[in-house]
């Protein structure tokens, strides 16, 4: 994943790949960077299909809409929804389209939420079939094995058989010095072969979240805790060789030694030939926070079966905790209160409770409370940091000042703060999430809402100042992406909200995010490799289909319309793997239940 930074290189093979030849222009807007927007614009929704509808179904209780999109007059105005198993008697029965206004333009919305038996559907609108669904209980727990299954295809260090043979045995010398250290083990990130501790920790905190929610029973069929708990060592044995003498942690191997592809290859796996990879030493404050958060999660877990490497574990995150000193932004606060929570969890020391409280009431100050920019529309966001007025978005970890909210309310449940901690959330989730969900009929959370237009390209009014897009900002900086870990990272926070509010239509919401990924989008596309249609062929260029891996997804252009390879132009920004995508999702459909 080209996540910091793509090289002239990188940008002048794709597009020779795209042409079949470099142009001068070409070749002048590599040298300035990516290209914009101009390869983008053809990669908007076509005709068809208008049937928007997620891959996989839905459990039985669950709210179900179909989106069509009006593409042309005189819109639907119904829809046949048939069981295309081998029922005993026919069943197939027609229900109204509600036409709607909506952004991206104008749909039909049906509503089957009342068809709860268990069965094989499809839907018809006019001429067109949707994708064959199923209503039955497991269609999203079903997924898990195949969304684990990436994280182990991307192990690192070893052979992985059907994947690739052994590699990396000679990772990594220092960047700083050339001193070789062995940091083999963990796992590749996205269609890479890099090793980002920030994104690449993600798939440790999944794991281990899947065995919390669901334990034993994560995989119906059988494979059992020992499974995940073994594919977490496999990771953790590369993040605990992160962990520099001093307590903290890098940031990556392979990242790139120039902000550059340079790293991101096969190697000999001879310690001290040319090929021999980089570790970028940098110690960034949020890897910090992760690490440690992680490390104590981890130590729990392994707690029963293995008390000498829990032990390990809750020491090598306490030597990071008192390595570090806390940030101010709200990323950092609510990653370190993450971890304070994990250390009290991990050992029941009151002074791991102390440390979270006050984290928690330093973010909790960072949530935007009032009507802000002129307008009484939307509140209850956060600001970036304390001196950063402008609303945090993140293209990864979307949703993560309310989660930590919300992780804190379940560890000290009896704490007087837990109230207000809650109360923040609900606020969040009913006069931000709510609101901005409602104004496109697939129900997705735009990206972010901004002050103005602070680039050169279309923002949607929203009321006031404020501004909102769906899709990340594609004239910022050189590098976007699509949004699937915007939308899974919420549907996780919603999830998680719908059980401990004990409020249904978080759940709803929830499912609504996930299946703009699984198929409900414009683009009738499943962005999961080995579940539904119209899968994009992904970045990948290493080991090619992972089934179980995640895509980019749908990104944006500069007018904010929906953007997605469909045409194997091999667009890493929509199409490439990226783990914290996987993360995202299996600890949604944990939570889910
Ligand atoms: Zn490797």
């Amino acid at each position: 994943m080209k996540y910091d930074h793509i090289s002239l290189m990188d940008s002048l093979s794709r597009r020779v790949f795209l042409a079949g030849s470099l142009s001068p222009l070409a070749l002048a807007t590599a040298q300035q960077g990516p290209p914009r927007e101009e390869r983008v614009e053809n990669l908007t929704p076509g005709e068809t299909p208008t049937i928007a509808l997620n891959h996989l179904g839905f459990v039985p209780d669950a709210r179900k809409l179909l989106v069509v999109r009006i593409v042309k007059e005189p819109a639907p105005t119904e829809f046949t929804l048939r069981d295309i198993g081998s029922p005993p008697e026919p069943f197939r029965i027609v229900k109204p389209l509600k036409k709607v206004e909506s952004d991206f333009g104008p749909c039909a919305v049906g509503d089957f939420s009342d068809v709860t038996r268990e069965a094989m559907y499809q839907i018809t609108v006019g001429q067109e079939r949707s994708v064959p669904f199923f209503i039955q209980g497991d269609v999203w727990r079903r997924t898990l094995p195949k969304a684990v299954g990436y994280i182990r295809a991307q192990r690192c260090g070893c052979e992985v058989p059907n994947v690739h043979p052994v590699c990396h045995l000679d990772d990594a010398r220092r960047r700083d010095t050339g001193e070789h250290v062995d940091v083999t083990g963990g796992w590749h990130d996205a269609g890479d072969l890099r090793k980002w501790m920030s994104a690449t920790m993600l798939s440790g905190f999944a794991l281990l979240t899947l065995a919390r929610n669901l334990g034993e029973s994560w995989d119906r069929a059988g494979s059992g805790l020992a499974l995940l708990l073994d594919e977490f060592r496999w990771g953790n044995r590369y993040f605990l060789k992160m962990q520099d003498r001093d307590g903290r942690v890098w940031a990556d191997t392979a990242g790139g030694v120039n902000g550059d592809n340079s790293d991101n290859h096969w190697t000999d796996n001879k310690i001290g030939t040319a090929d021999d990879r980089y570790i970028n030493t940098a110690k960034n404050p949020t890897i910090q926070a992760m690490f440690t958060g992680m490390q104590a999660m981890a130590a729990q877990a392994f707690r029963s079966t293995d008390a000498e490497y829990a032990a390990q574990l809750l020491a090598a995150s306490q030597r990071c905790w008192e390595a570090n000193k806390r940030g101010s932004r709200s990323a950092e606060l609510a990653w370190w209160a993450r971890a304070a929570a994990e250390l009290y969890r991990a050992t029941g020391n009151d002074r791991w409770q102390t440390e979270a409280v006050a984290l928690g009431r330093r973010l909790l100050e960072l949530q935007e409370t009032r009507f802000v920019g002129g307008q009484k529309l939307v509140r209850g966001f956060w600001r970036t940091g304390p001196n950063q007025s402008e609303p945090y978005t993140d293209a990864v970890h979307a949703s993560l000042p309310p989660l930590v909210l919300l992780e804190l309310a379940e560890t000290f449940d009896e704490h007087p703060d837990a109230k207000r901690w809650l109360d923040a959330v609900r606020l969040h989730l009913s006069e931000y999430v709510a609101p901005m969900c409602a104004r496109s009929a697939y129900g997705i959370l735009p990206f972010g809402i901004f002050i103005g237009s602070p680039t050169p390209e279309s923002y949607r009014p929203l009321a006031g100042e404020l501004t909102y897009r769906y899709f990340m900002p594609v004239r910022k900086q050189y590098w976007w992406v699509g949004t699937t870990s915007h939308l899974l990272s919420y549907a996780y926070l919603l999830a998680r909200a719908a059980r401990v509010l004990k409020d249904n239509a978080w759940r709803d919401l929830a499912y609504r995010q996930m299946e703009w990924v699984m198929g409900a989008n414009p683009f009738g596309a499943c962005l999961m490799t080995g579940e539904g249609i119209r899968n994009p062929y992904p970045h990948s260029r290493f080991v090619g289909l992972i089934i179980g891996g995640i895509m980019n997804g749908i990104g944006g252009n500069v007018r904010d319309e929906p953007v997605l390879d469909t045409e194997n132009g091999y667009d890493w920004r929509t199409t490439e793997y990226w783990s914290p995508h996987n993360a995202y999702y299996i600890s949604a459909v944990s939570a889910l239940g």
